[in-house]
C-alpha cells in the first residue's frame, strides 16, 4: 500500500433495520412538535438532559445498539447508532450519556468475563444501567498513560482505589462509572522499560460506592450534563468490578475509543444540520437592503454551501468508520476512519456554528434564536473526547508514516 492511500475500503450499505430505525427516529422527533422546545429549554436553560429522551433512546434500542442479541441488545450496530444519533443531534438533542454508556458497554463486551457480560449488558440495553467514563486527571489529559489514580490489590482479590479524576461528565446522572486506574504506576512502568500502556486497569463500579466524592465543575460544552472532579478515598471495589485483565486494561480501552469518536462525529454531523437549517430559514426571511433576502447574497450563500459539502464528506466518513467497525475490520482501519470522521465532523460543526451566528447578525447572540448556546457544544468537539491535534498526529504517523512528534 502506498503512503496515504486509502488501503482497504470497507463499503457500507444500509440494511432494512437501519432504514426502519431512521424512520422510527424521524417519526419520534417529528411527533415531538412543540414539545421539542420544552426539551431544548431543559437542556440549554435548566442544564438538565431530560430522562424521557434517554428513555426514548432506550426504547429505540440505542443503548443496546452495540450489544449482541444474546445479551439483550438490539444489534443495530454502530452504523445504526450513528444514523440515529445524527438525527437527534440535528434537533439539538444529542445525548452524551448514551455515548458514554455505549463505549463502556463496548469495553465490557471486549474485556468482560462471561459472568460480567451476562449480568451487565442486558441491564445496559434495558436502560437500567447508565454509565459515565473516567480517565482524565488534572495532570494527565491528552497523555492518558500518565494517570495516577491507583488501584491496589487487597488480600481477598478486591482492590482499593485512591486518587482524583477531573472533567468527568454525568456522574450525577449515571448509576455506574468505568474508571481507568493504574495497578502499576507510570513511574514504575517507565523505570522497568515496560510499554507505557502496561499497568492500566479498568473497573466498572457503582457511582454510589463509599469513598467517592464529587465536586461540580463550572464548565460549558455538554449542556444538559455537568462535569465533576472526583475524589477516590480508599474506595473498596470487589474483584468482579475489574474489566479485562489487571495491568492490561489499555487494550480493552482502545476497543472502546473508536466507537466513542464515531458517535462524537455523528453528533457533530447532526449539529451541522441544526445550524444549516436555522441559517437557511433566516437567510430566506431576513431583508435589510430593499426587498432582497440576505440569502440571495453569495457572501451569505457560499459559506453555507461549503459547509454543506464538507458535512457530506464528514457524514460519509462517519458511516464508513461505523460500518468498518460493524464488519470487524482490523482496528487500524477502524481507527483511520474514526479519526478522520471525528476530525472533519468537528471542524465543520464549529464552522457551521460560526456561520449560523454570522448569518443571523445580532440575533445570532440572542438565546431565543437557539444558536449562541450551541456554540460551546460545537466547539467542544474539536477538543474532546480527543483534541484534533492528536487526531492529526495519528494521521501523520499512521497514514503518512511520518515520525511520531511527541
Ligand atoms: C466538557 C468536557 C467534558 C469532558 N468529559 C470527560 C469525561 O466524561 N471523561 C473524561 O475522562 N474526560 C472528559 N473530558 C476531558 C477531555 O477528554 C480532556 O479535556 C481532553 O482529553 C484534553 O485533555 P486536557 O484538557 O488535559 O488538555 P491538555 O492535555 O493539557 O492539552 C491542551 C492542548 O494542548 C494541545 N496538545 C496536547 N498534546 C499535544 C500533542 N501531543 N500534540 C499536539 N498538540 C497537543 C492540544 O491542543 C490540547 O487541546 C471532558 C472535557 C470537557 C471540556
Amino acid at each position: 500500500m502506498s503512503v496515504g492511500s486509502s488501503g482497504s475500503l470497507y463499503s457500507f450499505s444500509f440494511s432494512e433495520e437501519h432504514l426502519a430505525l431512521v424512520e422510527s427516529v424521524e417519526g419520534y422527533l417529528s411527533r415531538l412538535g412543540s414539545k421539542r422546545q420544552e426539551l431544548l429549554n431543559d437542556i440549554f436553560e435548566k442544564g438538565e438532559y431530560p430522562d424521557e429522551l434517554s428513555q426514548a433512546m432506550v426504547d429505540l434500542g440505542l443503548f443496546g445498539a452495540l450489544i449482541p442479541a444474546q445479551y439483550g441488545g438490539s444489534g443495530l450496530g454502530l452504523l445504526g447508532m450513528a444514523l440515529a444519533m445524527e438525527k437527534f443531534a440535528s434537533f439539538g438533542l444529542a445525548n452524551t450519556l448514551a455515548l458514554l454508556t455505549t463505549m463502556d458497554a463496548m469495553a465490557i463486551q471486549r474485556g468482560g468475563t462471561e459472568d460480567q457480560k451476562q449480568l451487565l449488558l442486558p441491564q445496559i440495553a434495558e436502560g437500567k444501567i447508565k454509565s459515565a467514563f473516567a480517565i482524565t486527571e488534572a495532570d494527565a489529559g491528552t497523555n492518558s498513560f500518565r494517570i495516577a489514580l491507583s488501584a491496589k490489590e487487597t488480600g481477598d482479590g478486591g482492590f482499593v482505589l485512591n486518587g482524583e479524576k477531573a472533567w468527568i461528565t454525568g456522574v450525577d446522572r449515571a448509576d455506574h462509572l468505568l474508571v481507568v486506574s493504574r495497578t502499576t504506576s507510570y513511574q514504575r512502568v517507565k523505570e522497568s522499560g515496560l510499554p507505557k500502556s502496561f499497568g492500566m486497569s479498568l473497573f466498572f463500579i457503582d457511582t454510589a460506592t463509599k469513598g467517592i466524592t464529587k465536586s461540580k465543575m463550572a464548565t460549558m460544552g455538554i449542556e444538559g450534563f455537568n462535569q465533576f472532579q472526583l475524589f477516590f478515598d480508599d474506595v473498596e471495589v470487589p474483584k468482579d468490578a475489574l474489566i479485562g485483565e489487571k495491568d492490561l486494561g489499555a487494550a480493552v480501552l482502545f476497543e472502546a475509543l473508536n466507537p466513542e469518536r464515531i458517535i462524537a462525529a455523528s453528533f457533530a454531523v447532526g449539529m451541522v444540520d441544526y445550524f444549516l437549517s436555522k441559517s437557511v430559514n433566516y437567510a430566506n426571511e431576513r431583508r435589510v437592503f430593499s426587498d432582497t433576502p440576505i440569502g440571495s447574497y453569495q457572501a451569505v450563500q457560499h459559506p453555507l454551501a461549503k459547509i454543506r459539502v464538507t458535512q457530506e464528506g464528514a457524514r460519509l466518513l462517519t458511516y464508513q468508520a461505523a460500518s468498518a467497525f460493524d464488519q470487524n475490520a482490523p482496528m487500524s482501519i477502524v481507527a483511520r476512519y474514526a479519526n478522520m470522521a471525528k476530525y472533519l465532523a468537528s471542524e465543520v460543526g464549529f464552522e457551521a456554528a460560526d456561520r449560523a451566528i454570522q448569518t443571523h447578525g445580532g440575533n445570532g447572540f440572542v438565546r431565543d434564536f437557539g444558536i449562541i448556546q450551541m456554540l460551546a457544544p460545537a466547539r467542544l468537539a474539536k477538543t474532546a473526547p480527543i483534541n484534533n491535534e492528536m487526531i492529526l498526529n495519528f494521521i501523520a504517523e499512521h497514514e503518512l508514516k511520518l515520525p511520531r512528534s511527541y
